[in-house]
Protein backbone atom coordinates (compact mmCIF):
# COMPACT_ATOMS: atom_id res chain seq x y z
CA UNK A 1 0.00 0.00 0.00
CA UNK A 2 0.96 3.50 -0.82
CA UNK A 3 2.96 5.42 2.39
CA UNK A 4 2.13 8.87 2.43
CA UNK A 5 3.57 11.54 4.26
CA UNK A 6 1.35 13.88 5.48
CA UNK A 7 2.38 17.49 7.33
CA UNK A 8 0.84 18.94 9.71
CA UNK A 9 -0.93 15.68 10.53
CA UNK A 10 -1.17 16.51 14.17
CA UNK A 11 -3.47 19.46 12.96
CA UNK A 12 -7.36 19.77 13.14
CA UNK A 13 -7.66 18.45 9.61
CA UNK A 14 -4.35 16.42 9.52
CA UNK A 15 -5.46 14.37 12.00
CA UNK A 16 -9.43 13.83 10.79
CA UNK A 17 -7.43 12.69 7.15
CA UNK A 18 -4.67 10.59 9.02
CA UNK A 19 -7.85 8.29 10.35
CA UNK A 20 -9.46 8.20 6.63
CA UNK A 21 -6.03 6.84 5.50
CA UNK A 22 -5.26 4.66 7.98
CA UNK A 23 -8.82 3.39 7.60
CA UNK A 24 -8.07 2.82 4.06
CA UNK A 25 -4.58 0.94 4.47
CA UNK A 26 -2.80 3.63 3.63
CA UNK A 27 0.90 3.63 5.47
CA UNK A 28 1.15 6.86 7.16
CA UNK A 29 4.04 9.16 8.12
CA UNK A 30 3.36 12.29 10.17
CA UNK A 31 5.47 15.38 10.10
CA UNK A 32 4.29 17.85 12.78
CA UNK A 33 6.31 20.60 14.85
CA UNK A 34 3.63 21.02 17.26
CA UNK A 35 3.02 24.53 16.86
CA UNK A 36 -0.99 24.73 17.01
CA UNK A 37 -1.42 21.47 17.97
CA UNK A 38 -1.27 18.81 21.02
CA UNK A 39 0.64 15.31 21.81
CA UNK A 40 -2.28 13.99 23.33
CA UNK A 41 -3.67 13.91 19.41
CA UNK A 42 -1.38 10.85 18.34
CA UNK A 43 -2.99 8.32 21.08
CA UNK A 44 -6.29 9.29 19.66
CA UNK A 45 -5.47 8.54 16.25
CA UNK A 46 -3.90 4.93 17.12
CA UNK A 47 -7.06 4.62 19.72
CA UNK A 48 -9.79 5.34 16.32
CA UNK A 49 -7.78 3.38 14.40
CA UNK A 50 -6.00 0.78 16.53
CA UNK A 51 -3.02 1.66 14.71
CA UNK A 52 -0.44 4.33 15.05
CA UNK A 53 0.97 6.45 12.07
CA UNK A 54 4.72 6.92 12.55
CA UNK A 55 5.81 10.35 14.10
CA UNK A 56 8.39 12.84 13.26
CA UNK A 57 8.50 15.88 15.68
CA UNK A 58 10.13 18.29 12.83
CA UNK A 59 9.51 22.02 11.09
CA UNK A 60 8.89 21.28 7.46
CA UNK A 61 10.89 24.63 7.04
CA UNK A 62 14.10 22.67 8.07
CA UNK A 63 15.47 21.11 5.30
CA UNK A 64 18.39 19.02 7.13
CA UNK A 65 15.45 16.91 9.34
CA UNK A 66 13.22 16.40 6.30
CA UNK A 67 16.16 14.98 4.44
CA UNK A 68 16.51 12.74 7.41
CA UNK A 69 12.82 11.49 7.54
CA UNK A 70 13.40 10.74 3.67
CA UNK A 71 16.69 8.32 4.15
CA UNK A 72 14.71 6.86 7.51
CA UNK A 73 11.55 6.45 5.63
CA UNK A 74 12.86 5.40 2.44
CA UNK A 75 9.95 5.48 -0.52
CA UNK A 76 7.35 8.30 0.03
CA UNK A 77 4.69 8.21 -2.29
CA UNK A 78 2.58 10.94 -1.58
CA UNK A 79 2.22 13.64 0.50
CA UNK A 80 -0.91 15.73 1.85
CA UNK A 81 0.72 19.36 2.99
CA UNK A 82 -1.22 20.80 5.85
CA UNK A 83 1.41 22.40 7.78
CA UNK A 84 0.96 25.83 7.62
CA UNK A 85 0.09 28.95 9.86
CA UNK A 86 -3.12 29.97 9.97
CA UNK A 87 -5.04 32.69 11.81
CA UNK A 88 -6.29 35.62 9.72
CA UNK A 89 -5.81 37.88 11.91
CA UNK A 90 -2.01 36.91 13.21
CA UNK A 91 -1.14 36.99 9.88
CA UNK A 92 -2.74 40.80 8.87
CA UNK A 93 -0.25 41.79 12.57
CA UNK A 94 2.75 39.94 11.82
CA UNK A 95 2.51 39.60 7.73
CA UNK A 96 6.35 37.89 7.71
CA UNK A 97 5.69 35.14 9.83
CA UNK A 98 2.98 34.10 7.44
CA UNK A 99 4.92 34.28 4.28
CA UNK A 100 8.46 32.86 6.10
CA UNK A 101 6.70 30.05 7.28
CA UNK A 102 4.14 29.01 4.81
CA UNK A 103 6.13 29.91 1.78
CA UNK A 104 9.26 28.38 3.01
CA UNK A 105 7.91 24.95 4.33
CA UNK A 106 6.28 24.55 0.66
CA UNK A 107 9.41 25.11 -1.18
CA UNK A 108 11.36 22.94 1.35
CA UNK A 109 9.41 20.48 0.86
CA UNK A 110 9.59 20.68 -2.86
CA UNK A 111 13.39 20.80 -2.35
CA UNK A 112 13.28 17.76 -0.19
CA UNK A 113 10.74 15.69 -1.84
CA UNK A 114 10.11 16.95 -5.17
CA UNK A 115 12.72 15.42 -7.22
CA UNK A 116 11.16 11.98 -6.83
CA UNK A 117 10.74 9.86 -9.38
CA UNK A 118 6.96 10.04 -9.35
CA UNK A 119 5.60 12.00 -6.55
CA UNK A 120 1.69 13.25 -5.69
CA UNK A 121 0.66 16.13 -3.58
CA UNK A 122 -2.69 17.05 -2.01
CA UNK A 123 -2.13 20.75 -1.06
CA UNK A 124 -4.31 22.39 1.34
CA UNK A 125 -5.64 25.66 -0.02
CA UNK A 126 -8.79 28.23 1.24
CA UNK A 127 -11.28 29.67 -0.71
CA UNK A 128 -9.70 33.09 0.72
CA UNK A 129 -8.22 32.90 -2.75
CA UNK A 130 -11.49 34.15 -3.96
CA UNK A 131 -11.65 36.89 -1.79
CA UNK A 132 -15.18 38.64 -2.50
CA UNK A 133 -16.22 36.40 -5.27
CA UNK A 134 -18.19 37.77 -8.23
CA UNK A 135 -20.65 35.23 -9.00
CA UNK A 136 -21.89 32.48 -6.39
CA UNK A 137 -22.17 29.35 -5.90
CA UNK A 138 -17.87 30.40 -6.52
CA UNK A 139 -16.84 27.54 -9.34
CA UNK A 140 -13.05 27.07 -9.77
CA UNK A 141 -13.42 28.94 -12.46
CA UNK A 142 -13.90 32.04 -10.82
CA UNK A 143 -11.15 34.68 -10.88
CA UNK A 144 -8.61 35.27 -8.22
CA UNK A 145 -8.12 38.05 -6.47
CA UNK A 146 -5.75 40.21 -4.96
CA UNK A 147 -6.01 38.06 -1.17
CA UNK A 148 -7.62 40.15 2.02
CA UNK A 149 -5.13 38.78 4.32
CA UNK A 150 -1.45 37.56 4.04
CA UNK A 151 -2.25 34.06 5.44
CA UNK A 152 -5.01 34.12 1.99
CA UNK A 153 -1.51 35.43 0.02
CA UNK A 154 -0.14 32.57 1.10
CA UNK A 155 -1.91 30.01 -0.27
CA UNK A 156 -2.36 32.12 -3.64
CA UNK A 157 1.18 32.17 -3.78
CA UNK A 158 1.64 28.19 -2.78
CA UNK A 159 -0.53 27.43 -5.89
CA UNK A 160 1.69 29.57 -8.53
CA UNK A 161 4.56 27.89 -6.39
CA UNK A 162 2.75 24.20 -7.26
CA UNK A 163 1.48 25.24 -10.90
CA UNK A 164 4.95 26.56 -11.95
CA UNK A 165 6.88 23.54 -10.12
CA UNK A 166 4.01 20.63 -11.55
CA UNK A 167 4.85 22.49 -15.30
CA UNK A 168 9.03 21.88 -14.56
CA UNK A 169 8.87 18.78 -13.23
CA UNK A 170 7.09 15.67 -15.51
CA UNK A 171 6.94 13.43 -12.45
CA UNK A 172 5.34 15.89 -9.85
CA UNK A 173 1.31 15.95 -9.86
CA UNK A 174 -0.71 17.97 -7.52
CA UNK A 175 -4.20 18.54 -6.75
CA UNK A 176 -5.40 21.71 -4.58
CA UNK A 177 -7.94 21.58 -2.53
CA UNK A 178 -9.91 25.04 -1.45
CA UNK A 179 -11.19 24.17 1.73
CA UNK A 180 -14.46 26.92 2.40
CA UNK A 181 -15.28 26.33 6.57
CA UNK A 182 -14.51 23.44 8.18
CA UNK A 183 -15.94 22.73 11.17
CA UNK A 184 -17.50 19.44 13.14
CA UNK A 185 -15.12 17.30 14.71
CA UNK A 186 -14.62 12.99 14.42
CA UNK A 187 -17.53 10.95 15.70
CA UNK A 188 -15.75 9.04 18.43
CA UNK A 189 -15.54 12.40 20.31
CA UNK A 190 -11.40 11.53 20.33
CA UNK A 191 -10.52 14.44 18.05
CA UNK A 192 -11.55 17.56 17.14
CA UNK A 193 -10.48 21.34 16.58
CA UNK A 194 -8.05 22.29 19.45
CA UNK A 195 -5.84 25.17 18.66
CA UNK A 196 -2.97 27.03 20.81
CA UNK A 197 -4.28 29.80 21.53
CA UNK A 198 -7.56 31.90 20.82
CA UNK A 199 -10.81 30.58 19.19
CA UNK A 200 -11.80 32.78 16.32
CA UNK A 201 -14.08 30.74 14.36
CA UNK A 202 -17.79 30.76 14.32
CA UNK A 203 -19.29 27.32 15.02
CA UNK A 204 -16.33 26.90 17.83
CA UNK A 205 -17.15 29.77 19.44
CA UNK A 206 -21.24 28.85 19.31
CA UNK A 207 -20.46 25.89 21.16
CA UNK A 208 -17.94 27.55 23.63
CA UNK A 209 -21.38 29.74 24.35
CA UNK A 210 -23.73 26.38 24.85
CA UNK A 211 -21.31 25.04 27.21
CA UNK A 212 -20.94 28.19 29.44
CA UNK A 213 -17.33 29.00 28.70
CA UNK A 214 -18.33 32.50 26.67
CA UNK A 215 -21.60 34.69 28.01
CA UNK A 216 -22.28 36.11 24.28
CA UNK A 217 -21.30 35.32 20.77
CA UNK A 218 -20.51 38.62 18.22
CA UNK A 219 -21.93 38.75 15.32
CA UNK A 220 -19.77 40.76 12.75
CA UNK A 221 -21.79 42.66 11.17
CA UNK A 222 -25.65 42.88 9.85
CA UNK A 223 -25.79 45.28 7.52
CA UNK A 224 -24.44 42.91 4.30
CA UNK A 225 -26.87 42.88 1.17
CA UNK A 226 -28.00 39.08 2.59
CA UNK A 227 -30.82 37.82 3.41
CA UNK A 228 -30.68 38.93 7.21
CA UNK A 229 -28.16 40.77 7.37
CA UNK A 230 -25.22 38.89 7.99
CA UNK A 231 -22.12 37.02 6.10
CA UNK A 232 -22.97 33.79 4.09
CA UNK A 233 -20.46 30.92 4.34
CA UNK A 234 -20.20 27.27 3.41
CA UNK A 235 -19.67 24.82 6.05
CA UNK A 236 -17.96 21.38 5.30
CA UNK A 237 -17.37 18.83 8.15
CA UNK A 238 -14.32 17.98 8.88
CA UNK A 239 -15.01 14.21 8.46
CA UNK A 240 -15.96 15.21 4.73
CA UNK A 241 -13.01 16.81 3.91
CA UNK A 242 -10.56 14.18 5.14
CA UNK A 243 -12.33 11.42 2.81
CA UNK A 244 -12.18 14.48 0.10
CA UNK A 245 -8.46 14.67 0.84
CA UNK A 246 -8.23 10.67 0.42
CA UNK A 247 -10.57 10.33 -2.85
CA UNK A 248 -7.74 13.15 -4.34
CA UNK A 249 -4.85 11.46 -3.62
CA UNK A 250 -6.26 7.85 -4.73
CA UNK A 251 -7.09 9.77 -8.20
CA UNK A 252 -3.33 10.93 -8.54
CA UNK A 253 -2.16 7.61 -7.18
CA UNK A 254 -3.86 6.20 -10.19
CA UNK A 255 -3.42 8.64 -13.03
CA UNK A 256 -6.85 9.90 -13.26
CA UNK A 257 -5.21 13.86 -13.63
CA UNK A 258 -5.85 15.15 -16.90
CA UNK A 259 -3.39 17.91 -15.51
CA UNK A 260 -0.91 18.02 -13.26
CA UNK A 261 -1.74 21.18 -11.14
CA UNK A 262 -5.62 20.63 -10.66
CA UNK A 263 -7.54 22.63 -8.06
CA UNK A 264 -11.17 21.64 -6.46
CA UNK A 265 -13.56 22.96 -4.39
CA UNK A 266 -14.14 21.44 -1.24
CA UNK A 267 -17.34 22.32 0.60
CA UNK A 268 -20.61 21.46 1.20
CA UNK A 269 -22.60 23.81 -1.97
CA UNK A 270 -24.54 25.66 0.84
CA UNK A 271 -24.38 28.83 1.78
CA UNK A 272 -25.94 29.80 5.53
CA UNK A 273 -25.86 33.34 7.07
CA UNK A 274 -24.67 33.79 10.66
CA UNK A 275 -27.82 34.09 12.45
CA UNK A 276 -28.98 30.83 10.57
CA UNK A 277 -26.45 29.25 11.84
CA UNK A 278 -27.39 30.32 14.85
CA UNK A 279 -30.93 29.48 14.85
CA UNK A 280 -29.91 25.76 13.57
CA UNK A 281 -27.58 25.22 16.43
CA UNK A 282 -30.57 26.00 18.40
CA UNK A 283 -32.81 23.92 17.25
CA UNK A 284 -30.18 20.95 16.97
CA UNK A 285 -29.00 21.06 21.20
CA UNK A 286 -31.63 22.83 22.52
CA UNK A 287 -30.00 25.52 23.90
CA UNK A 288 -30.27 29.21 23.68
CA UNK A 289 -27.66 31.38 22.17
CA UNK A 290 -26.70 34.59 23.28
CA UNK A 291 -25.49 37.30 20.50
CA UNK A 292 -25.34 40.78 20.13
CA UNK A 293 -24.43 42.33 16.75
CA UNK A 294 -21.01 44.07 16.60
CA UNK A 295 -19.31 46.12 13.84
CA UNK A 296 -18.22 43.88 10.98
CA UNK A 297 -15.22 42.16 10.91
CA UNK A 298 -12.72 43.49 9.12
CA UNK A 299 -11.57 41.70 5.83
CA UNK A 300 -14.89 39.63 6.06
CA UNK A 301 -15.97 38.45 2.39
CA UNK A 302 -20.29 38.82 2.00
CA UNK A 303 -21.16 35.96 1.09
CA UNK A 304 -18.88 32.59 0.17
CA UNK A 305 -20.24 29.36 -0.99
CA UNK A 306 -19.16 26.35 -3.77
CA UNK A 307 -19.91 25.26 -6.73
CA UNK A 308 -19.16 21.80 -5.74
CA UNK A 309 -19.73 19.97 -9.24
CA UNK A 310 -16.04 19.52 -10.17
CA UNK A 311 -14.91 17.43 -7.16
CA UNK A 312 -18.16 15.49 -7.64
CA UNK A 313 -17.34 14.84 -11.64
CA UNK A 314 -13.92 14.26 -11.06
CA UNK A 315 -12.69 12.77 -7.95
CA UNK A 316 -16.66 11.54 -7.20
CA UNK A 317 -16.54 13.27 -4.08
CA UNK A 318 -20.09 14.13 -2.54
CA UNK A 319 -20.55 15.58 1.28
CA UNK A 320 -22.41 13.24 3.28
CA UNK A 321 -22.69 14.67 7.14
CA UNK A 322 -25.84 16.85 7.73
CA UNK A 323 -25.86 20.62 9.17
CA UNK A 324 -27.08 19.49 12.67
CA UNK A 325 -24.39 16.50 12.71
CA UNK A 326 -21.55 19.33 11.79
CA UNK A 327 -23.22 21.81 14.58
CA UNK A 328 -23.52 18.78 17.27
CA UNK A 329 -20.37 17.44 16.79
CA UNK A 330 -18.71 20.64 17.35
CA UNK A 331 -20.31 21.03 20.98
CA UNK A 332 -19.94 17.46 21.85
CA UNK A 333 -16.57 18.07 21.18
CA UNK A 334 -16.56 21.28 22.95
CA UNK A 335 -17.75 19.54 26.11
CA UNK A 336 -14.99 16.97 25.39
CA UNK A 337 -12.28 19.71 25.93
CA UNK A 338 -14.11 21.54 28.33
CA UNK A 339 -14.36 18.45 31.08
N1 LIG B 1 -18.36 35.33 12.84
C1 LIG B 1 -19.09 36.05 13.78
N2 LIG B 1 -18.67 36.03 15.07
C2 LIG B 1 -17.56 35.34 15.48
C3 LIG B 1 -16.83 34.59 14.52
C4 LIG B 1 -17.26 34.62 13.21
O1 LIG B 1 -20.08 36.69 13.45
O2 LIG B 1 -17.23 35.38 16.68
C5 LIG B 1 -18.80 35.34 11.44
C6 LIG B 1 -17.75 35.90 10.50
O3 LIG B 1 -17.91 37.30 10.37
C7 LIG B 1 -18.05 35.15 9.21
C8 LIG B 1 -18.60 33.79 9.68
O4 LIG B 1 -18.99 33.99 11.04
O5 LIG B 1 -19.08 35.79 8.50
C9 LIG B 1 -17.57 32.68 9.62
O6 LIG B 1 -16.39 33.13 10.24
P1 LIG B 1 -15.20 32.15 10.61
O7 LIG B 1 -14.18 32.94 11.37
O8 LIG B 1 -15.74 30.92 11.28
O9 LIG B 1 -14.64 31.68 9.21
P2 LIG B 1 -14.11 32.53 7.93
O10 LIG B 1 -15.24 32.55 6.96
O11 LIG B 1 -13.69 33.87 8.39
O12 LIG B 1 -12.97 31.70 7.45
Amino acid sequence: MAKILVTGGNGFIGSHTVVELLSQGYEVVIADNLCNSKPYVQERIAKISGKKPVFYQIDVCDAEALQQLKEKEGRIDGIIHFAAHLFVDESVANPLKYYRNNLDGLITLLEVFGGEKDIKMVFSSSCTVYGNPETLPISEQESIKKAVSPYGNTKKVSEEILYDFAVSHNNFNVISLRYFNPIGAHGSGLIGEDPIGHQTHLVPIISEVAAGKRAALKVFGNDYQTKDGTCVRDYIHVVDLAHAHVKALDYLLNDKNNDAFEVYNAGSGTGYTVLEIVAAFEKASGIKINYEVAPRRPGDAEAVFADISAIGNRLGWQPAESLDNMLLSTYNWEKNLTK
